[in-house]
């Protein structure tokens, strides 16, 4: 297990900005952690790379434990965070041998990052001069200087241009065949170009966790149910292996469900035992785009 969540909530004053979260990432495995602005995705990161402590909960990366082991932790991550600091005024390689001697790391090892993330055509220049898709290369290569076998990648795509977007998500990709890859969007076309498995956060919770194989398989599936009457959301929560429910207009429900079985026939009964009429009952496959626009919809 390369990353371990447990149960994991942060208040910054009054605001909870995550709220009881647990999940796990392995190894090697690219994940994505989508969610909304203000969802709580870089809370989550700082927490994992210990720039910020959780209020509650336990969070483990390469089985160490991100409050008692911070610096195993350290040496297990590389950070992307979401505005990486990077000194402008600073050549390509002069940056990177900065912090390479902060981390005691082999001054070769700067020319193999420099190598891995593409950096060499520009290498003669100071970050400044970069474009913001190397200046992204720059921050990667950072994160890759210690070889850690985690990477926790803070919207690592946003805010470039379509050519640099495809040329990050394709070093991801490559870099994700060896290590375990955290990285947060908010664009749910960066999950399904990158990433083996969601984990989708909304207003501090985990709403999803699926394999991008079983969203194409379309195991998630979204019934839509018309009744003759009001129903609570949380009274048709009761329902077997119902992941989210939402009142789209009058008395229309669209219950997503987190399996392939038929669940019309369960809304059936449950509306029969609740006395409740259905005057409609359908069911629909929901793509990832469904079920981010669904899960994340209020
Ligand atoms: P995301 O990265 O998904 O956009 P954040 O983790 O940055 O979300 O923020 C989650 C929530 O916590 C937001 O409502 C945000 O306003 C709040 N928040 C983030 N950082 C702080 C802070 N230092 N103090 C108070 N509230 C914060
Ligand atoms: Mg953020």
């Amino acid at each position: 297990m390369s990353i371990k969540v447990e149960q994991l909530t942060k208040v910054y004053g009054t605001q909870k900005a995550l709220n009881n979260v647990s999940f796990e990432v392995n190894n090697p495995e690219i994940v994505g952690f989508l969610g909304p602005n203000g969802a709580g995705k870089s809370t989550m990161m700082k927490i994992l790379t210990t720039y910020l402590e959780a209020t509650s909960g336990n969070a483990q990366v390469n089985g160490h434990d991100v409050k008692s082991s911070t610096k195993e932790v350290q040496q297990s991550v590389g950070y992307l965070p979401e505005h990486n600091p990077l000194y402008l005024d600073m050549f390509i390689k002069e940056y990177l041998k900065f912090n390479a001697s902060v981390y005691n790391i082999d001054k070769s090892r700067i020319n193999e990052v420099i190598e891995l993330t593409g950096l060499t055509p520009e290498v003669h220049k100071k970050i400044g001069q970069l474009s913001k898709g190397y200046r992204q290369r720059v921050g990667l290569a950072n994160a890759l200087l210690h070889n850690p076998e985690v990477l926790i990648l803070d919207e690592p795509t946003t805010g470039l241009d379509p050519n640099q977007l495809v040329d990050i998500r394709t070093l991801i990709k490559n870099v994700g065949k060896e290590k375990t890859v955290f990285l947060s969007t908010h664009i749910m076309q960066e999950v399904e170009a990158m990433c083996d498995r969601v984990i989708i956060i909304n207003k501090g919770e985990i709403v999803a966790d699926k394999k991008l194989s079983e969203l194409r398989e379309g195991k998630v599936q979204t019934v839509i149910v018309e009744f003759d009457y009001r129903v609570e959301d949380a009274f048709l929560k009761k329902l077997p292996k119902v992941k989210h429910v939402e009142n789209t207009y009058g008395f229309v429900y669209e219950i997503a469900f987190d399996t392939q079985e038929d669940m019309r026939s369960h809304v059936f009964d449950f509306a029969h035992d609740n006395n409740l009429k259905i005057l409609q009952l359908n069911q629909k496959n929901a793509s990832l785009e469904a079920l981010f626009r669904e899960l994340t919809a209020n």
